[in-house]
């Protein structure tokens, strides 16, 4: 058989196994895995290395206006080299609809932008304004376009949809087989809080974590968590911040809600006392669910040990130390007018195998599934997150022993700071290929603009028996139906 590439030498590591042996590249994708390939126009040495799917960044804000207008500093290019070099070979930004918008003015919009790319990549929408023209037409065409999932929003005045609006969109969904993403946290919770900490002239940056409280993710996602079952839709809940709202998604995921979710590197590396840095400097860890505290911190460790979260993904949205960014409202502004949102997209899994499986949480075969298999396999991207015949060849080559300390540029986003800056991490991603195209080699970029490729994505698959809701079951309400079967 005639190879483009062999990958040889190496240790394959999936989602299910780890095992020795040689892979088989051809037109993008894996032809052949065995103990030993020969041939091969191109031969990869992985010797003494990690040969894994490549990374899927499920959560990232790239080329994204914010409901106020700024526009974060990653466009696909920068976006995309970043995540490449974080052992990235696809991604799935949020295309992003602004109240009055079609939905196809958003796909056109996002599309034209996405063209840039290294890596293969495609959409969650943002809906904010889920009117029957949108509900009815507008989303089931995005869906044939293999769009298969959207987030919505429970907090932002200018973005929840209500509990109406959840049911109505939840219920489309269902009948359409795509998944419903939410950000959950009560919003008159926290403008309570707000307008408490205004009126005591608390303003500070580190307020930030102090107006969200614990309790308005736990009751949001409860509430998102009831919505989605009374109309048995799957949902996906986004950045969990908090014990209590982990132990939500714990609870429920055993009692067979089809229910998802996700927690982030910051959450799990970082605390508020970050907002507590002199000056404006907290401004770089306002990011929404805000950063909590070290006994979160474990609660949340525990979780993802525990199999509590599907994926942990980056929530990349990266906002400059300066003017065009965290500053756009001005330089001493109260912290609700302070962009909200961290980067982190070239961080993700570094920090992910470092803490998580050098540091002993995780297995090799978690650090796959959290990082890249059940994205594919939750929001449909078939042939990606495995090393099987057949798939793409979405490979990334770790060395699990070189260290290194993380730095503003070794990021390669359009950043001016991380978050991240001199945390020591254990294990690189030195050679990452994007359907058998090597895109970063050695810390070097070798891929072109533009040749990462829409990924249309298939209808998510439901499985087991959900959630009957006895008032909407035609059995017991007199033959009534009126729920989606
Ligand atoms: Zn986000």
């Amino acid at each position: 058989m005639e190879f483009d590439t062999v990958i040889h030498g190496g240790t394959l590591v999936t989602a299910s196994e780890t095992a020795r042996g040689d892979i088989g590249i051809r037109d993008g994708r894996i032809v052949a895995l065995a103990e030993r390939l020969d041939g091969g126009n191109r031969r990869i040495d992985a010797g003494n290395r990690l040969v894994m799917p490549g990374g899927i960044e499920a959560h990232a804000h790239i080329a994204q206006e914010s409901s106020s207008g700024i526009m974060g500093a990653d466009d696909y290019l920068s976006g995309s080299i970043s995540a490449a070099f974080g052992g990235n070979s696809s991604f799935i930004p949020f295309a992003a609809q602004h109240r009055g918008q079609s939905i196809d003015d958003v796909i056109a919009t996002y599309d034209a932008r996405a063209a840039r790319s290294v890596i293969d990549y495609s959409y969650h929408l943002i809906v904010t304004d889920p009117s029957a023209e949108v509900l009815e037409d507008q989303l089931p065409r995005a869906f044939q376009r293999g769009i298969t999932s959207f987030k919505v929003f429970m907090t932002y005045d200018m973005m929840n949809i209500g509990d109406g609006g959840m049911l109505d969109i939840l219920t489309v969904a269902r009948a359409h087989g795509v998944i419903t993403m939410v950000h959950a946290e009560n919003n008159d919770m926290i403008k309570w809080m707000n307008a408490r900490l205004a009126k005591a002239g608390l303003t500070e940056p580190r307020y930030h974590a102090i107006s969200r409280p614990e309790l308005a993710e736990e009751e949001a996602i409860n509430r998102a968590v009831s919505l989605a079952k009374l109309v048995d839709a799957p949902l996906f809940i986004v950045h969990v911040s908090t014990a209590g709202g982990a132990a939500i998604v714990q609870r429920e995921r055993l009692a067979g809600t089809r229910l998802f979710a996700e927690t982030c590197p910051q959450y799990l590396a970082l605390t508020r006392e970050a907002l507590d840095r002199p000056g404006m400097e907290g401004a770089k860890f306002v990011c929404s669910p805000p950063l909590r505290d070290a006994e979160t911190q474990d609660a949340l460790w525990s979780h993802v040990r525990a199999g509590t979260f599907d994926s942990v993904s980056s929530d990349h949205a990266p906002y400059r130390y300066d003017e065009t960014g965290k500053f756009m409202n001005g330089r001493d502004i109260p912290y609700p007018r302070i962009a909200n949102g961290m980067p982190g997209i070239a961080a993700r899994l570094p920090y992910l195998f470092s803490e998580g499986v050098v540091g002993g949480h995780l297995s090799l075969q978690d650090f796959v599934a959290l990082g890249s298999s059940n994205a594919a396999r939750i929001f449909g991207m078939t042939k990606k997150g495995g090393l099987a015949p057949g798939k793409d060849a979405d490979i990334a080559i770790w060395n699990p022993e070189a260290t290194r300390t993380m730095t503003l540029a070794g990021q390669h986003d359009s950043m001016d700071y991380t978050p991240f800056e001199g945390m020591e991490l254990t294990g690189v991603p030195e050679v990452v290929m994007n359907r058998g195209a090597v895109i970063v080699e050695h810390g070097e970029l070798r891929a072109t603009e533009g040749q990462g490729q829409f990924v249309a994505r298939a209808p998510h698959a439901l499985r087991g028996p959900g959630h009957r809701v006895k008032e909407l079951d035609p059995a017991r309400n007199f033959g009534a139906r009126i729920a989606p079967e």
